[in-house]
């Protein structure tokens, strides 16, 4: 399904568009390989209130390609979602993030984590019971794993979708609406998603304070999301006006690199560490 394209002029440029030429090939046979190999690597976006309390991790996908050099995810999760390989990358993901929750929680730290799942792994047959096992497995309590969808994955079978993620927050997992406000946002799909945390894109984050149309959109989504007993985070925040409006709208918790960026697990480590041993009294301004 991915070969058969001309290699010349402008079909290049053409097949490039939906991800089939031959450099996207080789990145694939490269990411396969480099799953295989245990190249691909885990870092960890803190989450955090308003009080300065971790609300928990994001893990992002980070690949060092040997000759490329770092590819982002962006590139190669479209290029995994199009070739049949998510699955395997998530279940990598999963395991390893579970692996690190639970020695977190061995070393004390109880902090939940949150991964990102594509509509590809929804829809992949047995996935609920899949990620079931995999808690069971590692002895990590469901609610200390959150999986990030976006409303991607009830455009192609509502149905199905909808199965599985309710499976999953039966077995306790929770569920956050990613990227919200971009692409298909619906209300309806807000309605029917069995979400608990919902995340506010960070193109409407970036322009909250320069933009009153956007802090418009901002004001109303959390409104509506608290409306709908979710809890709200904002991601993207990168300066402390942001940060400001933030918490004046009412926002539960942020993300961004103002707070942190994601940061490899023995750097989340010492990050969880040192804001475990602040003290309220000699507490820094938050949040950094
Ligand atoms: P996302 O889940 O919406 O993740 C947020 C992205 O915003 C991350 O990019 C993060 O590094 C970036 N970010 C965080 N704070 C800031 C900030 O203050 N300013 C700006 N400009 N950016 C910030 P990243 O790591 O490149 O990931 C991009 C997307 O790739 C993610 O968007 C997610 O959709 C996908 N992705 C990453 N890891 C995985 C994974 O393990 N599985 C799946 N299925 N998708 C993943
Ligand atoms: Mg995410
Ligand atoms: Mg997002
Ligand atoms: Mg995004």
């Amino acid at each position: 399904y991915l070969a058969k394209r001309d290699r010349t002029g402008v079909e290049v440029y053409e097949a490039s568009r939906d991800g089939n030429t031959p450099d996207r090939l080789a990145l694939l046979g490269d990411l396969r390989r480099a799953l295989e190999a245990g190249e691909v690597e885990l870092h960890y976006q803190p989450k955090v209130r308003f009080d300065g309390a971790v609300a928990g991790l994001e893990a992002l996908v980070r690949w060092h390609h040997p000759e490329r050099g770092r590819v982002a995810p962006d590139e190669f999760i479209a290029i995994a979602e199009a070739s049949g390989l998510m699955p395997r990358l998530t279940e990598y993901v999963l395991e390893t993030a579970l692996g690190q929750v639970g020695r977190w929680r061995r070393a004390g730290l109880t902090v939940p984590v949150a991964v990102n799942v594509s509509p590809r792994d929804v829809l992949s047959p047995g996935f609920a019971g899949a990620v079931a096992a995999r808690l069971a497995r590692h002895r990590v309590p469901p609610d200390a794993l959150q999986l990030e969808i976006t409303e991607h994955v009830m455009l192609e079978d509502p149905r199905h979708a909808s199965d599985t993620l309710a499976a999953l927050t039966g077995h306790g997992v929770r569920m956050s609406l990613d990227d919200f406000g971009t692409g298909y946002s619906s209300l309806v799909h807000l309605r029917r998603l069995p979400v608990s945390e919902l995340k506010i894109d960070r193109s409407f984050v970036g322009r909250l304070v320069a933009d009153a149309e956007d802090a418009e959109i901002v004001r109303c989504t959390i409104d509506l999301a608290h409306s709908l007993d979710l809890l709200v985070v904002a991601e993207g925040v990168e300066d402390d006006e942001t940060w400001e409006r933030l918490r004046d709208l009412g926002c539960d918790a942020v993300q961004g690199w103002l707070v942190s960026a994601a940061m490899p697990a023995a750097e989340t480590t010492a990050w969880l560490r040192a804001r475990e041993s602040r003290s309220p009294e000699t507490a820094e301004p938050l949040p950094r």
